[in-house]
C-alpha cells in the first residue's frame, strides 16, 4: 500500500507534505535521493509535482491532510480520473 501524489500537485509542489512525511519518501523532480524539499529553491515548478516513493512510503497518511490542494490520496481511494497517477508516481523512482 501507498500514498500517491496527483494532478493537482503538477505546477504547485507545496511541500507541505514533505516536511511531515516520517519517512522522506516524498521526492521532487530534482533529486530522487535528496531530503524530498528539492523544489523549495527553485524558481519555477511549472509543470512539475512531487512524488511518493511506492517501496519507502509506509502508508501513515500524515502528508494526506497538509496538502493545500488535495492532490495526495491512499492508492485505493484514488478517483478514477487520478488512477494512473499510482504508476506515474511509481516510475519517478525506476529510472
Ligand atoms: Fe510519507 Fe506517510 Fe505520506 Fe507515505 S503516507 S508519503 S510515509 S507521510
Amino acid at each position: 500500500m501507498t500514498y500517491v501524489i496527483t494532478e493537482p500537485c503538477i505546477s504547485t509542489c507545496d511541500t507541505a507534505c514533505v516536511q511531515v512525511c516520517p519517512v522522506d519518501c516524498i521526492h521532487g523532480p530534482i533529486d530522487k535521493e535528496g531530503a524530498g524539499a528539492e523544489v523549495e529553491g527553485m524558481d519555477s515548478v511549472t509543470g512539475l509535482q512531487l512524488y511518493i516513493n511506492p517501496e519507502e512510503c509506509i502508508d501513515c497518511g500524515a502528508c494526506e491532510p497538509e496538502c493545500p490542494v488535495d492532490a495526495i490520496y491512499d492508492e485505493d481511494e484514488l478517483p478514477k480520473e487520478y488512477e494512473m497517477f499510482t504508476e506515474i508516481n511509481a516510475a519517478f523512482f525506476k529510472e
